[in-house]
């Protein structure tokens, strides 16, 4: 068992899941009620369990840190972005667009 178990379940989202008496290091599905008992996969244990949501807090691992290019005319995220081809298309509204802020290297 490993992680990849889990995240090919859907549990995708990092979070670490606190009270007074331990932390745990937890794999859950994006969009959990936290506030219910759900399932999470504990990454420290490397199994399934059950947490009592309502009695821990949570702070979720930080994204990665990608930068999502938005359209400039209508603001929908782009998901066909400049490769090679240097212009990002919106499916929106069909604007395609230089990344100008775009740093990465060739
Ligand atoms: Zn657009």
């Amino acid at each position: 068992m490993s992680d990849n178990v889990a995240i090919l379940e859907g549990f995708t989202q990092e979070a670490v899941a606190s009270c007074d008496a331990t932390d745990l290091y937890l794999l859950i599905k994006p969009g959990t009620d936290l506030d219910s008992a759900f399932r999470a996969w504990d990454t420290d244990e490397q199994e399934f369990i059950t947490v009592n949501g309502w009695l821990f807090t949570f702070e979720f691992a930080k994204p990665e840190t990608k930068t999502i290019v938005r359209c400039p005319r209508c603001g929908e995220p782009i998901w066909d972005v400049a490769k090679n081809s240097k212009l990002n298309k919106c499916w929106n509204c069909m604007l395609a667009f230089d990344s100008m802020e775009d740093d990465d290297n060739e």
